[in-house]
């Protein structure tokens, strides 16, 4: 199958399965929204040489918040679609403080394709936080938020530096929205 077939297929694919969940920011924009934005992302980053990569840019939060069995994507899309998207899966059943912190902690030794789907992950994030932020974030969880995806993304460094770039803007940027919000 032609490779932008499969993308427009996980795009497809990925805005049933989500077609219920939005962002939580107070736009509450349709998941897809993000889910788009993270392939971009990383389809730039990679100046479209890696589909695989972009697949599963556009499935990676659909086991994490889908409950999306691992074998259907490896059935639809490929073992090594499956195994990238799993590499960015949180394990849920550990708390969430624990989980945040092992994001910290396990980044730099994640696969060099899992780190750049990481970032772009954590620069839509930071993007959604300067444009729409959650209602019910106040500006101390926003900072800390900020705070948190800067110490991730120490670990995701080394591999991509245009992302590296997106990201590190993203990160500004949602630090002087927050933080001018808290001056007015
Ligand atoms: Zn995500």
């Amino acid at each position: 199958m032609k490779d932008w077939i499969k993308v427009l297929r996980a795009a497809d694919a990925a805005a049933r399965w989500h077609v219920h969940q939005r962002r939580k920011g107070a736009g509450q924009e349709p998941y897809i929204n993000h889910l788009l934005e993270v392939a971009m992302l990383v389809a730039e980053a990679c100046d479209g040489g890696d589909p695989e990569l972009i697949v599963a840019a556009i499935l990676h939060d659909a086991i994490e918040d889908q409950e999306v069995p691992r074998r259907l994507i490896a059935d639809e899309f490929g073992e090594n679609v499956a195994a990238l998207v799993e590499e960015v899966t949180d394990d849920k059943s550990v708390p969430k403080m624990d989980r945040k912190r092992l994001q910290v902690e396990k980044s730099a030794s994640k696969s060099a394709r899992a780190k750049m789907l990481k970032l772009a992950d954590k620069t839509s994030n930071l993007r959604s936080i300067a444009a729409s932020p959650p209602p019910d974030w106040s500006v101390r969880r926003r900072l800390e938020y900020v705070a948190w995806a800067r110490d991730v993304a120490v670990g995701l460094r080394g591999v991509n530096p245009w992302l590296e770039g997106q990201f590190d803007r993203a990160a500004q940027d949602a630090y002087d929205a927050t933080t001018v919000q808290q001056v007015r």
